[in-house]
């Protein structure tokens, strides 16, 4: 992944976006850097929910709206399921705030959906071919129940994607080198994928095992028909870089929300190309 520098009226935003995205999609992944906001939210706090200043908030929704290119980005209420919601180009943004759902699908140009995240695996899917686009919040909950191959299907099912041309980003998340889990997610994990210890989704380590959250989802991706080079994984874990990212874990739930958005603007979209491909390592944390 890349870091691009949007420039705003007075401010700039660092926003990290992946190759794997086709040009004529408009995406990005907030760090926490670029806005107003002070103290545990320091900067760009995007999350409503946690006892920042609203008008701190409003001023960072304000540089993260331009950044977007949209005046309207629709966020659902994320509950770590699998659900995936479908936004119309006439839905207005309370809407959509008002359904539950980890995943939002747009078919339509111009319409923005993104997630909010603070650990969780924040994923921004593009099909190159018919221009439709999806962000997806996947915890562990969501990863487990399967959120990410639930939205490729729908991309397949509803917007008449096909498995081929479709791209997958993966951004920073809580990563394996800092996401120490209980036996009972361990437990969830070996039942939901079989091979995800064999495959070093599941790293034994003392006292307790880490997960590869990464790794999980990038094999929902592949598993599903999505060719290799077309998933893309960040490989940033927001838990190690206090300066860029925000971390409820790190943080002890006293921290702001990133989030991650995608829009398609170009219809239809043209080129199913891939440029540059994108290799990754596999298994294993930094
Ligand atoms: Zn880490």
């Amino acid at each position: 992944m890349r870091e691009v520098s949007f420039r705003g009226d007075g401010f700039e935003l660092p926003l990290l976006q992946s190759d794997v995205i086709p040009a004529g999609f408009r995406h990005g992944f907030t760090t926490r850097l670029g806005g107003v906001s002070e103290g545990v939210f320091a900067s760009l706090n995007l999350g409503g929910r946690w006892g920042d200043d609203p008008a701190r908030l409003a001023e960072n929704q304000r540089r993260f709206r331009a950044a977007t290119g949209s005046e309207a980005v629709h966020f659902a209420t994320q509950v770590h399921g699998r659900a995936v919601a479908a936004v119309s180009a006439g839905d207005v943004p309370a809407a959509t705030a008002g359904r539950q759902a980890d995943a939002l699908v747009a078919a339509q140009a111009g319409t923005c959906v993104g997630v909010y995240v603070a650990d969780c695996v924040p994923i921004v899917v593009a099909d190159a071919r018919t221009g439709a686009c999806a962000a997806v919040h996947a915890g562990w909950r969501g990863t487990v129940a399967g959120v990410l191959g639930e939205t490729l299907a729908h991309l397949v099912a509803t917007c008449g994607a096909r498995v081929e041309d479709l791209r997958v980003a993966i951004g920073p998340s809580i990563g394996p080198c800092c996401f120490e889990v209980g036996p009972e997610v361990v437990a969830a994990v070996e039942e939901s994928d079989p091979g995800a210890r064999a495959e070093g989704a599941i790293v034994a380590k003392a006292p307790r095992d880490h997960v590869d959250l990464w790794v999980l989802n990038q094999r929902q991706a592949l598993s599903f028909g999505v060719p290799p080079a077309a998933v893309d994984v960040a490989r940033l874990c927001t838990s190690c870089d206090p300066t860029r990212f925000f971390s409820y874990r790190r943080d002890h739930g006293k921290t702001g929300q990133m989030a991650a958005f995608i829009s398609c603007f170009v219809s239809p979209v043209i080129s199913p190309a891939i440029s540059p491909v994108i290799s990754y390592p596999g298994a294993g944390g930094p």
